[in-house]
């Protein structure tokens, strides 16, 4: 049997950031994952970190992933996993007043950008008179398969063992304690602690290994490319009125998306393409705001499955009941920018076993007892 300091289950962005930080300060770590790292709602997500998010815990979470992502890339030489061409906001002028003050208070960098600045910033798209821009210069895309390549060396570097194709079925446990979990392939791992961060798969897996009832709702999010003239400047930016984000994708594409959700019950049954009246209606919508929509075209699309809590906070900390397990889920549509410092904060309550230091909104335990609940998501962003 192979014995560590702590077992991950999931090779999701959830996985990957809690691997590596307890790696990082000399933890014994191993990461199970069913398919191949990043093959869940990671590996199919846009890859857009921003900080203008609506929710004050958010924005702080938002601001320290920033910083790790940046660490890890000047650590490692990984200048490559991400880009930083900032992120525009475009929102009704009170709203974009609100957005700035709170940014201000928070201490991210940004500017106020007048209608007529606006026009100049993203000539090919329409702005209204009653717009402003808010822009932060710091904001990223993440490229998630050069991150999952810096990813994975780093890992094999920090010595983290790594079973990929290897899913969780079963675990031995007495009242309060995991003693281990077995594979389908009836590999066996022995840890002090056990980490859930297998994203929408969660739910079904803890509550079939008689752990608990995790209260999220899985839904499908989808995203699709279209193709842009060459000479089109467009950098990451959102239409607040429509909920649409777009962001460039090479030279001659976008890959645009919106916070539209559909629940679904089995995180394995989402499409896999988008579907047709979601491209119609995502079609429709964006070509209002371009000077020439005849210039864009769709090319395809895709979804993936995402998960969220009945409150729309992330849950983060010990599984009630229990002393040795851990649930990381909840993210939404934000796990890129929400799950490098998530990790941190859970690593470092599980080290120092600082349970408290962990924001109280993220504690597992205030769904105790909750036994209906309204499936349903949470918009997050302003
Ligand atoms: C279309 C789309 C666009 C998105 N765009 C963005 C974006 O731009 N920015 C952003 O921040 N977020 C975005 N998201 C959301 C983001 O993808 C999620 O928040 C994030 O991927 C969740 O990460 P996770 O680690 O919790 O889960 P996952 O990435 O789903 O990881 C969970 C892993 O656990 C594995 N697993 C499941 N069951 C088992 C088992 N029994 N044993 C072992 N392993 C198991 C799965 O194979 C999976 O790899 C988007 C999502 C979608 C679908």
């Amino acid at each position: 049997m192979n014995s560590y300091d702590l077992v991950i289950i999931g090779g999701g962005i959830s996985g990957i950031w809690t691997a590596y930080i307890a790696a990082s300060i000399g933890k014994k770590v191993v990461l199970v994952e069913s398919g191949l790292l990043g093959s869940g709602g990671t590996g199919r997500c846009a890859g857009i970190h921003t900080t203008q998010l609506a929710l004050e815990i958010d924005v702080k979470l938002s601001k320290r992933s920033l910083e790790l992502y940046d660490e890890f890339a000047d650590k490692y030489d990984f200048e490559e996993i991400r880009n930083k061409c900032g992120f525009l906001s475009i929102e009704e002028s009170w709203m974009a007043k609100e957005s700035s003050k709170m940014l201000s208070n928070l201490g991210v960098t940004h500017s106020l950008l007048s209608s007529d600045e606006l026009r100049e910033f993203v000539p090919g798209i329409i702005i209204r008179d009653s717009e402003l821009g808010v822009y932060t210069p710091h904001d990223i895309i993440i490229d998630i398969s050069l991150l999952y390549q810096a990813i994975r060396k780093v890992l094999k570097n920090l010595n983290v063992d790594i079973y990929e194709y290897t899913t969780v079925k079963s675990v031995e446990k007495d009242d309060r304690v995991i003693k281990s979990i077995k594979s389908d392939g009836s590999t066996e791992f022995n840890g002090e602690h056990y980490v859930f961060a297998a994203g929408a798969w969660n739910k079904t897996l803890i509550n079939r290994l008689g752990i608990w009832q995790l209260p999220t709702t899985i839904y499908v999010c989808q995203a699709l490319t279209f193709s842009k003239p060459a000479n089109m400047k467009i950098i990451p930016l959102y239409f607040q009125d429509s909920h649409i984000y777009m962001r460039p994708e090479g030279a001659t594409r976008l890959v645009i998306g919106n916070g539209y959700a559909k629940i679904i019950e089995d995180p394995d049954s989402y499409p896999n393409r988008a579907e047709p009246e979601y491209i119609e209606d995502l079609a429709e919508k964006i070509c209002d705001r371009f000077v020439d929509p005849s210039e864009i075209k769709v090319i395809s699309g895709w979804s993936g499955p995402c998960s969220t809590t009945p409150d729309g906070y992330p849950v983060l900390g010990r599984i009630p009941g229990f002393d040795n397990a851990y649930i990381f889920d909840g993210l939404n549509g934000y796990g890129i920018m929400r799950a490098p410092a998530m990790a941190e904060l859970l690593v470092h309550a599980l080290v120092r076993d600082a349970w408290k230091e962990l924001p109280t909104t993220f504690d597992p335990s205030r769904f105790n007892g909750l036994r209906n609940y309204e499936p349903r998501v949470i918009e997050l962003h302003s």
